[in-house]
């Protein structure tokens, strides 16, 4: 389809024309990344002509774009919070939705930043990552189930220089133990599996299982809450993200547990730019 010194421009309409499914955005993300130069690059020289090994790259990638794979799978990587993020079939990209948990966690924190965070379920660890460099005196613990995401989540904090600010462990929610902590954040898998089949192919099938589903979507939530007052400092914070229409039960699940644990929190919910509640927060007194 695409051949070698076909110019750029050329190569964008001509895959647009083949894969009408593709968006113009993901095609150029594509393209250029196969010729490795910058957008201002492509600007500047619309014409640039590709080699027959870009073509090549470029056809494939297409052609598992179509397929449903995400550009950020295929590209290898993700940006969040304004840093890099290398991303794999291991680990759910990092969302905009998610910069939600680390503004609610600076507002709630804001005047007390905390010594000691953990990220329950870090997978790429795009959120501990944001919250190192945001409170630049705190150290972290990183936490996922995955080896595969440890392994993903490791290169990530070497890449961004945090390596020596924190741990990674592999374990799961309910075999960790550690802390205390005076910043406790999650993104759990928040999806009921009913409604795996209403998801977009792209979300369904490429994205890790495991990252997404939680039997009626409140399981990890469940989890969390069960281990929360042992893992939380006196005076702490914990934000997590929650799904659409979650807020109600997760707060009351948490206040539940708090209290039983003779804890007593304030709540807070933030919604994401879409105006959907995403993230809550509980300060304990
Ligand atoms: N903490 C990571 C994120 O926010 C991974 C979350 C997950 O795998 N559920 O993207």
């Amino acid at each position: 389809m695409i051949a070698a010194g076909t110019g750029a421009e050329t190569a964008l309409r001509s895959a647009r024309s083949h894969y009408p499914g593709i968006s113009r955005l993901d095609a150029r993300l594509l393209l250029l990344h196969c010729l490795g130069i910058s957008l201002e690059e492509l600007i500047a020289e619309p014409n640039r002509q590709l080699t027959d090994i870009q073509a090549e790259q470029f056809e494939k990638l297409l052609l598992r774009r179509s397929q449903g794979q995400p550009v950020s799978q295929l590209l290898g990587e993700k940006e969040f919070w304004g840093l890099p993020f290398r991303i794999s079939r291991d680990v759910l990209t990092p969302r905009p939705d998610s910069e939600t948990v680390v503004e609610l966690a600076l507002e709630i924190c804001r005047g007390n930043p905390p010594a000691r965070i953990l990220d329950l379920g870090t997978g790429s660890g795009c959120l501990m990552a944001a919250l190192l460099t945001e409170f630049m005196q705190a150290e972290g613990v990183a936490v996922d189930i995955s080896p595969a995401a440890v392994t993903i989540a490791e290169q990530n904090f070497a890449d961004l220089e945090l390596s020596d600010r924190v741990r990674l462990h592999c374990a799961d929610f309910s075999d960790f133990e550690g802390g205390p902590f005076d910043l406790i954040v999650s993104n759990p898998p928040y999806i009921a599996d009913a409604d795996r089949d209403s998801l977009p192919v792209d979300v369904r099938d490429h994205e890790p299982a495991m990252a997404l589903f939680a039997g009626d979507g409140y399981e990890a939530y469940h989890t969390l809450a069960r281990y929360m007052p042992r893992l939380i400092a006196p005076g702490g914070r914990v934000v997590l993200e929650i799904g659409q229409g979650q807020a109600d039960r997760v707060l009351t699940m948490f206040e539940l547990a708090f209290n039983q644990a003779g804890l007593s929190a304030r709540a807070s919910v933030k919604p994401d730019l879409a105006g959907i509640d995403r993230a809550v927060a509980f300060c304990l007194d």
